[in-house]
């Protein structure tokens, strides 16, 4: 899994509702890659705090920003 698939599937995967095979080639990705795994992290702590640890899917607002910030750095990583 690249990162792309990482933001594909990261509500699904703070919400528990991950496939278990994708979840382990997510997880397998989060050991290598920081920047997922600041994305997820941030992700799971900004719900958390705005619907009090029940788990929801992510705003369009959400999706959006880890978007804007995945191709940020894939820009970067290109020049
Ligand atoms: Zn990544």
């Amino acid at each position: 899994m690249n990162c792309k698939g990482v933001i594909r599937e990261i509500s699904n995967y703070i919400d528990g509702d991950l496939d278990p095979v994708v979840k382990q080639e997510l997880e397998r990705h989060l050991e290598h890659c920081e920047d997922c795994t600041m994305i997820v992290d941030q992700t799971r702590k900004s719900i958390k705090v705005l619907c009090d640890s029940r788990p929801v899917s992510l705003s369009a607002e959400v999706r959006a920003r880890l978007h804007a910030a995945l191709r940020r750095k894939i820009d970067h990583n290109a020049s």
